[in-house]
């Protein structure tokens, strides 16, 4: 390609021009600070005449006191050492007494025999740079304290709400006894009380786990360390749920015949709940859910499958995050807040355990908990 023809002469720039007027400053300086040159644009930026600084001022002189330790501690030793220096902070003080901040990298111009002759600056104003930093760090504390005040507001009111939420379930409980004892109330009112103990305690799990997420956050999911075997739990788990059922069976497939652990059953069991609970809850009538219990090395492992929507490929990495729902989930208009299986990743990790999770949409899914054995803990197989 034939190369653009220009004028020549309009695009002559005098060095000096370019020197003077560049968008960054430029000093040279004497090994020991003082000024030699200066060009305009840094005189544009600080207010001082070029007389105030050459050969009177040191460029140490135009730092602050945090500054002027800085240059004599850390820059000046570092350009003698490895004479250049690139991109240090420094705030420069004008004429006016306002401060300018500046990034200034400089290099040092030495004789044959190594001995220092001068230094070269260059400075950009950083200005623009230093507030984006400062607005950066604004919205970073706000978006802390945001966390901070929603942290706080999620254990308290998980807190205050259980109160009264204990009281209401405790009392419609006992109301249901006499009610049935004395029968004193129609089945349809009984049928309402029954409605009001199901959703009162479907809204005391939702606060519970509430409670749980304010508990991990601050660090305070304690967890005991006692013998569980993990066999006899599972097994009474899915014999409490089964009755609840009409038209689903749960089967059990365990080949040992006692799995010893250290952990806290209460949480244990709340995890295993919430996976066999999820298990029904995202498949339906017909769809085979099996609770599968088994060794591998050092591990138990306990696999809770269904066949039920599955969980869509691009959810799978996110599951476990606190409130995730995949949107899937609203082709079986089933409510949830995405609190449990949060919650059940920090039990199983609490026992020094993994949880993995295998799924084809459409198909089914598998959520497997490994959780280490006991020291010369009890494996018996059948
Ligand atoms: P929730 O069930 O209240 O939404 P979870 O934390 O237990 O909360 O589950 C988070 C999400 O994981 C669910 O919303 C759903 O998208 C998905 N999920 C969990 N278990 C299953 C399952 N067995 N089958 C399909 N999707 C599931």
């Amino acid at each position: 390609m034939e190369p653009r023809r220009f004028d020549e002469e309009l695009l002559e720039e005098s060095l000096e021009d370019l020197y003077e007027h560049e968008p960054c400053g430029y000093i040279s300086t004497l090994p020991d600070g003082t000024f030699a040159k200066v060009n305009q644009t840094l005189l544009d930026w600080t207010g001082y005449q070029r007389k105030d600084l050459l050969g009177s001022k040191r460029f140490q002189d135009l730092l602050t006191v945090g500054g002027k330790i800085f240059y004599e501690t850390h820059f000046a030793p570092l350009l003698h050492m490895q004479g250049a220096v690139k991109e240090i902070a420094f705030d420069l003080i004008c004429q006016n007494g306002k401060q300018l901040p500046v990034l200034i990298s400089s290099t040092q111009k030495r004789d044959a025999s190594g001995k220092p002759l001068f230094n070269r600056t260059t400075i950009f104003n950083a200005s623009d740079r230093r507030e984006y930093e400062r607005e950066l760090q604004l919205a970073r504390k706000k978006a802390e304290q945001a966390l901070h005040m929603r942290d706080q507001f999620l254990s308290l009111a998980s807190h205050e709400l259980r109160t009264p939420l204990t009281s209401i379930l405790g009392n419609m409980q006992l109301l249901q006894r006499r009610v049935i004892r004395e029968n004193t109330l129609s089945a349809r009112d009984q049928r309402t009380i029954q409605v009001i103990i199901e959703q009162t305690n479907r809204l005391n799990k939702m606060v519970l786990g509430l409670l749980d997420i304010s508990r991990i956050e601050t660090g305070q999911l304690a967890i005991e360390q006692q013998p569980v075997d993990v066999c006899v739990l599972v097994g009474r788990i899915v014999a409490e749920v089964q009755p609840t059922l009409y038209d689903r069976e749960i089967s059990i497939d365990c080949s040992l015949q006692a799995a010893v652990i250290q952990g806290d059953e209460l949480r244990l069991e709340q995890a295993f709940q919430n996976l066999i609970q999820n298990a029904i809850k995202y498949s339906g009538k017909g769809d085979a859910i099996v609770v599968e219990v088994s060794q591998r090395g050092a591990q138990v492992c306990v696999a809770v499958s269904d066949e039920g929507i599955g969980i869509p490929e691009a959810a799978l990495s996110q599951l476990f995050e606190r409130f995730y729902r995949a949107d899937n989930v609203d082709q079986k208009n089933v409510s949830g807040l995405g609190i449990g299986l949060y919650v059940v990743k920090q039990i199983v990790e609490l026992h020094g355990g993994t949880i993995t999770v295998e799924s084809v949409e459409g198909k089914g899914s598998t959520f497997t908990l490994y959780l280490p054995l006991d020291h010369g803990a009890r494996l018996m197989h059948r």
